[in-house]
């Protein structure tokens, strides 16, 4: 056959894998083994020197396989795949997304170090961060989403911790208001602030832009997480996390999960396989989907504000940044109701089709109040500045109809405001 650069959506299928390994079965097994047994004392002895970088691995050599928590074919094969969609070296993937992130900033952070992050935050990563990091004395810096460069750059001189920043860490679309960060600006900081024996590391939480629209390694970052709970599984029945980068930091991201021992168990990479398969047709649905709602929402009269990478002008700042970065608007539309909680509860328990819960990017359309929800834990006077109010909701747009989401959406918006005029009426 001629050589041919294959997307990786026609790649998800069979890449990595070998029937003949497996009595010719199409699809790979699931590998329910704790351990692999060695053809040779010698054969086993190769393998541990691999594994414990002993000695250089020679040239066309592979790790063998030697006990799940350190490989197995179905965590090998996922991680080989997850690779092509992002061009990384390496991958590796964890049994949920906190795990990713966690692993990633004990193993490049130590007491008095500088870590500068972008707000809004995920809840569970901005917890980890006041709560474990600033206890065990690294120093940190958090960016408002109206803050330039040149403050951030002002903020980390006033620091007085300049030569300590270790890492930078954005999320960008942020969770829950679709704010975008310049990754590309951010990845020129970083190179500012590294010095010869200290590179600062610049990494990105994709999760809102999955593996498909947005690739912060071309941008100039050196690892990429995910929760792969969310687009990567995207049937919302696994929680799983990843993080994607260059091989030699990839090495030391490996090592830690080999003795925190949190890699992803055989059955929940199988079923990553399995969801790898339709990612592409699923997210682009859903971005199709999303588009559309977010369009409708826009002209709804009940709305105040809508929230999506979709509907940016060309006039506006984070216009170009999209543009730049991004290859889609995503598939997460949130806006303000007019009013406050109670109408946004109004709308939320109204809802019939879409479905009440937290989470994202399955294949299920979800709607959630951020503020006394997944970002409950925000500090209340951060929580006002980022725009989390009580009137903002955030919807997860799954591959249904959009024309029956749009229904449930416009009857759902129907009942709000109904039962406040119902009472002023009667008063
Ligand atoms: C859900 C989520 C996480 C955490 O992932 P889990 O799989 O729930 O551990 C991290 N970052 C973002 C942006 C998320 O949406």
């Amino acid at each position: 056959m001629k050589k041919h650069d294959f997307n990786p959506e026609s790649l998800m299928m069979s890449y990595g894998y070998k029937p003949e390994l497996s009595e010719g079965a199409i699809k790979c097994p699931i590998f329910q083994t704790s351990t692999f047994v060695f053809k040779t004392a010698e054969e086993g002895k190769a393998f541990f020197e691999l594994a414990y970088g002993l000695r250089e691995k020679s040239p066309k050599e592979e790790l063998g396989l030697i006990y799940s928590r350190i490989n197995n074919p179905n965590l090998e094969i996922l991680e080989n795949r997850l690779c092509l969609w992002d061009k990384a070296d390496d991958c590796a993937v964890f049994e949920s997304g906190m795990s990713a992130i966690s692993t990633v900033l004990l193993e490049f952070l130590k007491p008095g170090d500088l870590l500068v992050y972008s707000n809004p935050l995920y809840g569970g990563t901005d917890h980890f961060i006041h709560h474990f990091l600033n206890k065990i004395g690294v120093h940190t810096i958090g960016v408002m989403p109206n803050q330039s460069i040149d403050q951030v750059i002002q903020m980390i001189k006033d620091s007085g911790k300049a030569e300590q920043l270790a890492m930078i860490y954005l999320e960008t679309p942020a969770n829950p208001t679709n704010d975008i960060v310049d990754i590309e600006k951010y990845s020129q900081l970083a190179k500012r602030f590294s010095t010869e024996d200290r590179k600062t590391l610049l990494a990105v939480d994709n999760t809102y832009m999955g593996p498909l629209w947005q690739h912060p390694l071309q941008c100039g970052a050196d690892l990429i997480l995910y929760s792969a709970t969310k687009y990567i599984g995207g049937h919302s029945d696994l929680i799983a996390g990843a993080v994607l980068g260059k091989a030699d930091l990839m090495l030391r991201v490996k090592t830690l999960r080999t003795f925190l021992g949190n890699m992803v168990s055989p059955h929940t990479a199988w079923l990553m396989l399995r969801s790898l398969e339709t990612l592409k047709v699923r997210m682009d649905q859903q971005t199709m989907n999303a588009q559309v709602i977010a369009e409708y929402l826009e002209k709804h009269p009940k709305v105040e504000n809508v929230y999506y990478l979709g509907l940016l002008k060309e006039d506006e700042e984070a216009y170009d940044i999209y543009k730049k970065q991004c290859s889609a608007p995503g598939a997460m539309v949130s806006f303000d109701i007019k009013g406050g909680e109670k109408e946004a509860f109004t709308f939320l328990n109204s809802l019939g089709l879409m479905k009440l819960a937290v989470s994202l990017g399955g294949t299920e359309s979800l709607a959630q109040h951020p503020k006394t929800m997944t970002h409950a834990g925000v500090d209340d006077e951060q929580r006002q500045q980022m725009k989390i109010t009580d009137q903002l909701v955030r919807l997860s747009i799954g591959v249904e109809s959009s024309k029956d989401l749009i229904w449930d959406i416009e009857q759902a918006l129907n009942k709000v405001g109904v039962c406040s005029k119902l009472e002023m009426e009667i008063s």
